[in-house]
């Protein structure tokens, strides 16, 4: 096994840190069964990075169709692309275009250091817009702001005040009808969610009920129901 680069250019391989199949535990899909793809390598360096495995450790190397076929064996799952950073690999692209002609409902989870010009319209994008506590908020590709519809997911992971206000002036800056409700069907969905042992959930509940923010808390379903487990969700 090789440890991942993120240079990868071969689009019929994948550089895979894991196959899973468990309870989507994030996003407004929380709770659904996934068929999870995490890929290796990432570009960045988050502070509170809970994935460092998907770059430190070995991966596997396969091919589009043994990651096709993992799919298979769960035909009504959501299928969720994550990492690591996912569109670091020119084979995540072929990757999306296979699952979507086959059906499937496909998540694509991303850092927002990366262009989604390229992602096909019907992949839901999750991206995770780094806030300053990350260290990587200066990393961010700004226009991806622009590029997200109603069906994807703006995520803000939160691990101070200063990380809260700094993901509301972001919101008001690039969706300024973001708290205007006729308008909450019509814009991306925005998450804010707190970093685990950094912010208190409770703290950033009350934030977002003072300031009447109509975004969405959201807590980690998957560290209510497995606690003890630091992957393979
Ligand atoms: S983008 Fe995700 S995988 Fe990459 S360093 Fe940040 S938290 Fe870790």
């Amino acid at each position: 096994m090789a440890h991942p680069q993120p240079d990868t250019i071969d689009p019929l391989h994948l550089q895979v840190s894991e196959l899973f199949y468990s309870i989507q535990g994030e996003s407004t899909f929380a709770g659904y069964p996934c068929a999870f793809i995490r890929l290796a390598g990432c570009n960045l360096r988050c502070s509170y990075c809970d994935a460092r495995y998907t770059y430190e450790e070995p991966f596997r190397p396969l091919q589009l169709n043994e990651i096709i076929n993992f799919t298979e064996k769960y035909p009504a799952a959501l299928v969720q692309i994550t990492g690591g950073e996912p569109l670091i690999q020119q084979g995540t692209y072929p990757l999306l275009e296979k699952l979507l002609l086959a059906g499937r409902l496909v998540l694509l989870e991303t850092n927002g250091s990366i262009s989604l010009k390229d992602v096909p319209d019907d992949v839901v994008k999750i991206m995770d817009f780094k806030c300053p506590g990350s260290g990587m908020s200066e990393k961010m590709h700004v226009a991806n702001l622009k590029m997200l519809s109603p069906a994807d997911e703006l995520k803000f992971v939160i691990s101070s005040r200063g990380d809260y206000e700094w993901a509301v002036n972001c919101l008001y800056d690039h969706i300024p009808d973001v708290n205007n409700p006729v308008h909450i069907k019509n814009r991306v969905k925005v998450l804010f969610s707190p970093v685990t042992g950094a912010l208190d959930q409770s703290e950033l509940a009350q934030w977002i009920l003072d300031d009447g923010l109509l975004v969405r808390l959201q807590l980690q379903l998957h560290t209510i129901l497995w606690p003890a487990k630091t992957r393979g969700f």
